[in-house]
């Protein structure tokens, strides 16, 4: 008996459920990751009540897919994802249910979910539903397709991106037929929208083996499928594990050559990450010809200092690298970390010449930071003010 699974509003919700006559359930990964030993965040709720009558039982919910059959429940300031029991009826174009269909059984819910470890379901009271085998799948970290894979990839194709995306974060095989079902279904992908298979990659980037789920993806050759992707995995699986999703990305972009514009084109990357990739491309160009210079780590962020390191490692193992102390420490011991530091600025320029603003202030705004940035100047306002006069003076 499992007692006290969830947090305290999410039981809760399933109580009042209960009570008003329906039944709900925890499932999905929160009851896997229970199993597992892991905590888990998200406490998804399955029930046998319509989304109207899940409205009817809470003051306060809000729609947010009442179409696929989910409500949001606000418990105690907690929100609760609650999800009628349904099934997904005929896929013509390997991405979406034609049809979603309302079921009052929790076994036919459980049958429309993409792995047996992620058909399983909690009661309140403790009880473990599994009627796939998940939990001996979870013992022997197997993931496996419920009911025939060829179909449920065939129904969706991401579920294919799933599977490897599950091998990475839990370390787990994907068991034969299942693979076998990959493999075959593989130029199927190009269905799926981009989005998708982009909230996937994120999470396989900062799994425990990112290594493995890339060997799958070219294997399988769902490589060549993906919107971009290196045939060869290589250099990519050399340079796991990854610490964010943002270094998976900067990896896959210089592992394949590819340019971080076509990058975020390819996977609609938000402009924050291709701003990110951008960056890391040009410290890594940076990093063949040398070490990290002041101006580098004044530049970039460490973040795209060390995902460019990484990488650089990968490619010249057998050089010496930079350590990950190092470089924050020297940029811990920069004068300034951005002009906003500077002890002086452009009003003073103009107080101290007498001159009125134009670009000679931005033009020597510039020549100050870079001076005290190499310490040919400290950064006090009285020092600035000495140096700036003097430089102003001898250049005219
Ligand atoms: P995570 O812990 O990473 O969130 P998860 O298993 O909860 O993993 P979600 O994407 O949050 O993954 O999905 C919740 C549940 O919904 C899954 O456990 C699975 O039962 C079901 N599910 C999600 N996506 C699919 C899909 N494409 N096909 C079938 N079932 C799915
Ligand atoms: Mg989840």
């Amino acid at each position: 008996m499992i007692l006290e699974f969830g947090t305290a509003p999410s039981r809760k919700v399933i109580r009042l459920l209960e009570e008003a006559g329906y039944e709900a359930v925890f499932v999905g990964g929160s009851v896997r990751d229970h199993l597992l030993g892991k905590k888990a965040s998200d406490f998804d709720i399955a029930t046998s009540a319509t989304p109207e009558e899940v409205k009817c039982v809470f003051t306060h919910t809000i729609d947010v897919g009442i179409a696929h059959g989910t409500v949001m429940v606000m418990m105690d300031g907690e929100p609760i994802e609650v999800t009628t029991y349904r099934t997904e009826s005929t896929y013509t174009d390997h991405r979406r249910p034609d049809e979603v269909k309302f079921v009052r059984s929790l076994k036919d819910d459980l049958q429309r979910r993409d792995f047996t470890m992620n058909a399983l379901a909690l009661t309140l009271s403790g009880e473990l539903i599994d009627p796939f085998g998940g939990t001996k799948d979870l013992q022997n970290r197997k993931i496996r397709a419920v009911g025939n894979a060829a179909d449920r990839f065939h129904e969706d194709a991401l579920r294919m991106i799933r599977a490897v995306r599950f091998s990475s974060v839990l370390g787990f095989e994907i068991e034969g037929r299942t693979l076998q079902a990959i493999e075959e279904n593989a130029s199927s992908i190009i269905h799926v929208s981009v989005e998708r298979i982009k909230a996937e990659m994120d999470k396989l980037w900062k799994g425990m083996n990112p290594g493995k789920a890339l060997a799958t993806i070219a294997d399988t050759r769902l490589a060549e499928h993906l919107p971009l992707f290196p045939n060869d995995v290589q250099f990519l699986s050399a340079c796991a594990p990854f610490e964010t999703a943002d270094q998976g990305w900067s990896a896959l972009m210089l592992a394949g050559q590819f340019s971080p514009a076509d990058l975020a084109r390819a996977y609609k990357l938000s402009n924050r990450e291709k701003a990110f990739l951008t960056d890391v491309k040009m410290a890594f160009d940076r990093r063949q010809s040398t070490r990290f210079t002041i101006d580098d780590y004044y530049r970039f962020t460490l973040e795209v200092l060390l995902t460019a390191e990484k990488v650089w490692h990968a490619s010249h193992p057998s050089e010496l690298g930079i350590s990950v102390e190092e470089m924050a420490q020297l940029q811990k011991q920069l004068p300034i970390r951005s002009k906003d530091d500077l002890k002086a600025d452009g009003k003073d320029l103009m107080a101290w010449t007498g001159q009125r603003g134009g670009r000679w202030v931005g033009e020597w705004m510039n020549k100050i930071e870079y001076s005290v940035l190499h310490r040919h100047c400290p950064n006090d306002a009285e020092k600035i003010k000495e140096w700036f006069l003097n430089e102003y003076e001898r250049q005219g």
